[in-house]
This record gives C-alpha cells, structure tokens and sequence, in this order.
C-alpha cells in the first residue's frame, strides 16, 4: 500500500525475526529491509527527520508508521487465529475471554474505519 504513495520505502524490523514470506514479499515490492536494532527516532519540533540504528549508518525519514501487534490481548488470553487476530463472536465482538470485547484492527478481518466504528458499537451494545 504504501508504494501507491511514495516511492523511497523501507521496512525496519528492529533486530526481530522477519519471516521468509514477508521477506520474500518486501523484495516482490522492492521495499529495502533494515534488520538492526533501532537505537532511536531524531526529529526537530516534533517531526521525524532520522532513524537511528545501534549498527549501520542512519535513514533520513519524514515519516513512520509501525505496527503495534496484540500484546494486550495476548496477556488477557484471548484465542487468536492463524493471521493472529483476536477471534470474537460475529454477534456481539465478546473474545473467548468473558466479558472481553474488541473492535477494529485487532481482529485482522477488514480493516477500514467503518468496520471498526461499526463493531464498537456492536460492542457496546452487546
Ligand atoms: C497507512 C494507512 C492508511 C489507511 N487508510 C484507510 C482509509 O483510507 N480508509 C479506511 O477506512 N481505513 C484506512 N486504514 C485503516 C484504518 O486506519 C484502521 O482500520 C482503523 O484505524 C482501525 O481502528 P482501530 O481503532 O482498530 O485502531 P487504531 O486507529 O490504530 O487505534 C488504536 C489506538 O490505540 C492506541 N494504543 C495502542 N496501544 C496502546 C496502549 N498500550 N495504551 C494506550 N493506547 C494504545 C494507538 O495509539 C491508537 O491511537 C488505513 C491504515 C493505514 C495504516
């Protein structure tokens, strides 16, 4: 998605393992991987302007996005599927956990802004 925008995009996985298949894919896409740990974010007034890696030379950048994962419903035991998404009752978004209920990306299905609005508010009703 994000080459439909700009063209001078890189992965950085932070000294984490990186599948063979995302490999694979980052490359289909020519995005460039960055396997160092990142040592820190440099910016002035609040913007990005640099990556700084523990090893090898900095990435000048104007932007960043990242991925945060699950971890919070990782703890609290909720099942998850094979893509890693808290699995919910279609019904009311209530987890394998009772009483716990997601909305939005978490569960990986579709991730656009009207699903997420939309299942909150299941929720919340539920
Ligand atoms: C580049 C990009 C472009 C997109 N374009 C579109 C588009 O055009 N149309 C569309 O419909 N969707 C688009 N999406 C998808 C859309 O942004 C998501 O589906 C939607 O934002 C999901 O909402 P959410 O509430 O689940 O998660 P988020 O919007 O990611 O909100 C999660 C919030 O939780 C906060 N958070 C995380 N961990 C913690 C913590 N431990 N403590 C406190 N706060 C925490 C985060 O900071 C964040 O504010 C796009 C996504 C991306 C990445």
């Amino acid at each position: 998605m994000m080459k439909h925008w700009m063209a001078a995009v890189v992965a950085c996985c932070d000294g984490t393992e990186v599948s063979t298949q995302a490999k694979r894919k980052l490359k289909e896409h020519d995005i460039p991987l960055r396997l160092e740990p990142i040592e820190s974010l440099e910016g002035t007034n609040g913007e990005l302007t640099k990556i700084v890696f523990r090893s090898g030379p900095d990435l000048p950048r104007a932007g960043l996005f990242f991925s945060m994962g699950c971890h919070q419903a990782k703890r609290l035991g909720c099942k998850r599927d094979a893509k890693g998404g808290v699995v919910t009752d279609p019904d009311t978004e209530e987890t394998s956990v009772p009483g716990v209920y997601v909305a939005g990306d978490v569960s990986r299905d579709v991730l656009l802004v009207a699903v997420a609005i939309a299942e909150g508010a299941q929720a919340a009703v539920a």
